[in-house]
């Protein structure tokens, strides 16, 4: 009918100007956003951005203080925990750790009630997904970290929930590990076809799983976008600076919003996609990778001192001291060699390496 027809074209998830407090303390504040039915969107911030918060409002584990959360466009303020069909996974794995993995999975669909022989096929379906089948018997205890968050993963998924909310789950991990789970995880999103809201404070777990990035800062939202809109195009400093520490250079415009005159007193081309007065104050974001060493045919050349070069294979980081004035970090190709401590060096980048901000 009509309404079913209505279902299917809302977003998965819409948050409308949600306020969230702890007693006097406001946490979120004004949050907006929509999710389009089966993507995978990340809420990314610093420790105490308030990305747990809004994830935990989405299953009513908190309530809301203003505004509305609608699911498949039904609003939900009301909608009890236990009747709002959604999967959680967390950091710390949260298994019963006396249950084997059969009943671990098995536990949202037995208390759906849904009947015996339809649990193991779903079960074994889902044990599959995660490509642990036939690990049914085993205890958590028997498996390893990473096994053991597969398993969280089955758990949450086998009953096809409206939504997946994944808060940090790979934190707990190590470091191969998590990067085999990002991929492992985006697979079985992208297989299921689940809306997923991934929780984390990881830069390159957001840039490499999202379709969509939602930057958050002191429980407000900084800027939303695909990951290359966030970072090649941060709208903010602070959204700038989280997502892979750019290098931030004060200035002033100059030839009709073309240049930009830095602190040391030169001149450097911008590309700038909104005209601004001359003698306007903005911020040059300039990312690390966008640099070169010897210049060579980069339009802007900056000369400095290297203060201290890292070593990473096939590029390097440099310190780099402009004049006393700037401090610059740059992730350069190796060209001939690593440069030295103490050595003067030119750094090129062109116009479109950079994204000016308005200090307004
Ligand atoms: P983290 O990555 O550290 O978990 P986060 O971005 O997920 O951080 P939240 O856990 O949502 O942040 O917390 C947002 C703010 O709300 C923080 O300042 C936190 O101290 C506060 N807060 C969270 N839970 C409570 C609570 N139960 N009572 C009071 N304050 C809380």
């Amino acid at each position: 009918g009509a309404s079913a027809a209505a279902e299917a074209n809302s977003p998965a998830v819409e948050f409308r100007d949600i306020d969230i407090a702890y007693g006097k303390f406001v946490a979120v504040r004004d949050f907006s956003l929509s999710i389009r039915k089966g993507s995978f969107v990340t809420l990314l911030g610093p420790s105490g951005c308030g990305k747990t918060t809004i994830l935990r409002s989405i299953a009513g584990l908190v309530d809301i203080s203003g505004g509305q959360i609608m699911i498949d466009g039904r609003r939900v303020d009301d909608v009890p925990i236990y009747k709002r069909n959604i999967g959680l996974v967390f950091q710390s794995y949260a298994l019963f750790p006396h249950k084997n993995v059969f009943d671990n999975v098995a536990f949202g669909l037995k208390y759906r009630n849904v009947p015996k022989p339809e649990i193991a096929r779903k079960v074994g379906k889902a044990l599959e997904m995660v490509r642990l089948p036939g690990s049914e018997k085993k205890l958590p205890s028997q498996l390893s970290g990473g096994q053991q968050q597969r398993i969280a993963l089955a758990r949450a998924i086998v009953f096809e929930p409206q939504v997946l909310l994944l808060d940090e789950p790979l934190s707990a991990l190590d470091a191969n590990m998590r990067e085999e789970m990002r991929v492992e995880i985006k697979k079985i999103q992208k297989e299921t076809g689940i809306t997923a809201i991934f929780v984390t404070h990881d830069q390159e777990e957001a840039l490499s799983m999202s379709d969509r990035i939602v930057v958050m800062n002191a429980g407000a939202v900084e800027q939303i976008g695909t990951p290359e809109e966030v970072y090649e195009t941060p709208a903010t400093a602070f959204v700038a600076d989280f997502l892979g520490k750019a290098n931030m250079l004060a200035g002033t415009v100059s030839r009709s919003g073309q240049a930009v005159v830095l602190a040391t007193g030169q001149t450097i081309d911008v590309a700038c996609p909104r005209p601004l007065g001359d003698g306007s104050k903005v911020t040059v974001v300039v990312r690390p990778q966008k640099f070169s060493v010897g210049a060579g045919t980069s339009v802007n050349r900056l000369t400095g001192r290297v203060v201290s070069a890292s070593y990473l294979g096939g590029s390097a980081i440099y310190e780099i001291d402009i004049g006393g004035k700037i401090s610059l970090r740059a992730n350069a190709p190796i060209n001939g060699r690593v440069l030295r401590e103490g050595e003067t060096a030119d750094f090129g980048f062109d116009p479109e390496g950079c994204v000016l901000l308005d200090e307004d």
